[in-house]
């Protein structure tokens, strides 16, 4: 397949990141408190980890052990209560609102278990969003209709580029309640990635599709993964997905423990 400029453009960061050798996600000492009239929940146990670039890191662990608290952490939508945080080199903690918003827009890919695509947009506008939110932050638009009508063309342009990555150039004028589950998801990952992020954050992206659909979409992550030169953390309770990653962890009483391919195996016969 060719390889479009924004591939290659990531896929040139990624190379940079790697022979910078510094992991890509440092977390030291993190703690997170959540203070609730039922009393205190303490989620990580003084947590630390490190993420190389170029790594796909599987997040496994029961229903509430702090699983997507991690995530947004990561990618500055919650902050700690305690550690330091450093993802694409920047400090998460230490972002203003506004800070955070610019980081997550050019830095973090988020895809959840729910697509969240804007109903009454098509699928071309709904991959074209992120990058017209940059646009705007950019130029401070209004009044400045010819380039704000030149940037809007070209977002339009890129994202069309990306629903073909995705397998969707035909679906551009869908809205997504003519889409399926799985077509859907991968909308969410071609808009994810269509500012170039560094890091690809995703919460039981397959979690809501029947499982053959499931695998196609892990199946297509794992594709733009590798093209586009990403490091990603996905959270999963599917530990087939799991073991296909290069790292596995297993989230539980607060701390992150290792789960070798063996340990894999075993679980997927037990519970999880
Ligand atoms: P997981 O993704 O592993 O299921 P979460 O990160 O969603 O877990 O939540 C971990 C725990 O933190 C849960 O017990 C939840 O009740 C609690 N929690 C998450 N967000 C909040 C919040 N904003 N206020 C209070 N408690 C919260």
């Amino acid at each position: 397949m060719q390889t479009s400029p924004a591939a290659a453009s990531q896929a040139s960061r990624s190379t940079r990141d790697k022979e910078l050798r510094v992991p890509i996600i440092q977390v030291n000492g993190l703690e997170k408190t959540y203070r609730t009239a039922h009393g205190t929940i303490n989620l990580f146990e003084r947590l630390n980890f490190q993420v190389e670039p170029g790594e796909m890191v599987a997040i496994v662990g029961q229903s509430g052990a702090g699983k997507s608290t991690l995530l947004h952490i990561l990618g500055a939508l919650d902050a700690p209560s305690a550690g330091t945080v450093y993802c694409a080199s920047t400090n998460v903690a230490q972002l203003s609102p506004r800070e955070a918003a610019a980081f997550r827009n050019r830095e973090i890919g988020y895809v959840w278990q729910f697509h969240y695509l804007l109903p009454e947009f098509t699928a071309l506008e709904n991959v074209a969003m992120p990058l017209l939110a940059r646009g705007t932050q950019k130029t401070g638009v209004p009044g400045d209709r010819s380039s704000s009508l030149g940037w809007k063309r070209e977002a339009l342009a890129v994202a069309s580029n990306w629903l073909r990555e995705v397998g969707l150039e035909d679906r551009a004028s869908h809205r997504p309640g003519e889409l399926s589950g799985g077509e859907q998801q991968r909308v969410a990952l071609a808009r994810a990635l269509v500012n170039g992020p560094r890091v690809l954050l995703a919460d039981e992206p397959t979690g809501d599709l029947d499982e053959t659909t499931a695998g196609r979409v892990f199946d297509l992550v794992e594709r733009l993964h590798a093209s586009h030169g990403l490091t990603s953390i996905l959270v999963t309770h599917n530990l087939d997905m799991a073991a296909r990653c290069t790292r596995a962890l297993r989230l539980e009483g607060g701390r992150l423990s290792p789960l070798g391919t063996a340990h894999l195996a075993g679980l997927q016969s037990g519970s999880d």
